[in-house]
């Protein structure tokens, strides 16, 4: 467990601690969307140096764990085939999928590397003609760009041996299927920044509208989480619902327009199924028409696999802020990082993981109090 004095200006920090204090009049509770952000508030016990009357409930911002049961059987079929070279990130090889993972796959004999970018997938494919490369396509608005672009450059190399198994989702659906569901407590959100400062900040003033809910873009480091939590609980006591941008310093407006043109290029937008949450409406990104022959699912004809979700595993809940890790039964017994039953307790950005790592075994965390400096 990290102190406030570990932060990178712990006078700041307490300043921006005690301005929230002489805010907040009421209980309020803050979604914050990223899985990054989860880590770092768990990390630095960001949520027991808030008053009690702030909430912070963890956001489904983790890409390997929305990442759909189907997609990982449809990666170890795939990457099971004698003529295949299956590359992924790392973080992908232990996501259990049913009854195994790509770990599971490599040590059956399956060609599983581990890349650090999609282009070093595209130059196996490059060096290896006689071939299939797949290149594990996941993520939010933050991975896509690259990914679109390396498809654009087997396109336009003319690299016929390259292919991309997607399952890349968006942020703003998912804030509404949060929102629109009936258990929904969740009164304001802690925007993704890295996703903002690819898409900009315009998918969010209707949103904020709409649902009458402060969004606020807020980035990574422990100074930025109080001062997005800062500046949400100021509107949501002056009973405000816009968006705001606390993370100037990477995000603007319009985002970053060279990505989306790249991803608007390659991709369109399609319904997607989130792990343990369901299919969200437009919530996700295939390949278009024009790129098609790059699409791993109809690569190897996969399509057609459907996974039924294990029913001990209560991610889905976790995911849409219905359930803290460790109220899961099978937290830290049964599911620990060497055993996990889902992706929450695999993924460096999973909240599972989070609690496990930082110990937060017990029940409800205790309140620790900063030094106030004013
Ligand atoms: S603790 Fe394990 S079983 Fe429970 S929700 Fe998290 S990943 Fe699933």
């Amino acid at each position: 467990m990290k102190y406030i004095d570990e932060f990178q200006d712990p006078d700041l920090a307490r300043r921006l601690l005690d301005r929230i204090r002489a805010t907040v009049t009421r209980p309020w509770a803050l979604m914050e969307v990223c899985g990054g952000q989860t880590h770092t508030i768990i990390r630095h016990g960001i949520d027991q140096l808030l008053p009690d009357e702030v909430e912070l409930i963890h956001g489904p911002g983790c890409p390997v764990c929305v990442t759909p049961l189907e997609v990982i059987d449809k990666a170890l079929e795939i990457a099971s085939r004698p003529d295949v070279v299956f590359c992924s990130f790392g973080d992908m090889l232990r996501v259990p999928g049913t009854g195994r993972d790509l770990f599971g796959v490599r040590g059956e004999g399956g060609d599983v590397r581990v890349v650090y970018s999609p282009l070093d997938a595209l130059r196996i494919a490059q060096q290896n003609p006689d071939r299939q490369v797949v290149f594990f396509g996941i993520g939010f608005e933050t991975t896509a760009p690259p990914n679109a672009m390396t498809v654009h450059q087997a396109r336009k190399l003319g690299i016929r041996n390259f292919s991309l198994l997607v399952s890349h989702v968006r942020v703003p659906p998912a804030i509404e299927a949060i929102m629109n569901s009936p258990d929904c407590r969740v009164q304001a959100f802690l925007a993704a920044g890295h996703v903002c400062s690819v898409m900009g900040t315009g998918e969010y003033p209707e949103l904020a509208e709409r649902h009458r809910v402060p969004i606020v873009v807020t980035g990574f480091e422990p100074l930025d989480i109080l001062e997005g939590v800062r500046r949400t609980v100021v509107q949501l006591e002056r009973g405000e619902h816009t968006v705001e941008n606390a993370y100037a310093r990477a995000v603007r407006e319009e985002g970053n327009p060279a990505a989306r043109a790249m991803l608007d290029d390659v991709f369109e937008v399609t319904d997607r199924a989130w792990r343990g949450i369901g299919v969200i409406p437009s919530s996700g990104w295939r390949l278009s028409e024009r790129y098609r022959e790059f699409d791993a699912e109809h690569r190897f004809s996969v399509d057609g696999i459907r996974t039924v979700e294990p029913a001990e595993c209560r991610a889905g809940e976790v995911l849409q802020g219905l359930l803290k890790p460790h109220e899961c039964e099978a937290f830290g017994t049964v599911c620990t990082p060497r055993t996990p039953l889902g992706a929450t307790m695999v993924s460096s950005e999973g909240a599972c993981a989070a609690y496990y790592l930082y110990r937060r075994l017990g029940a409800a965390p205790a309140r620790r109090e900063a030094t106030s400096v004013v």
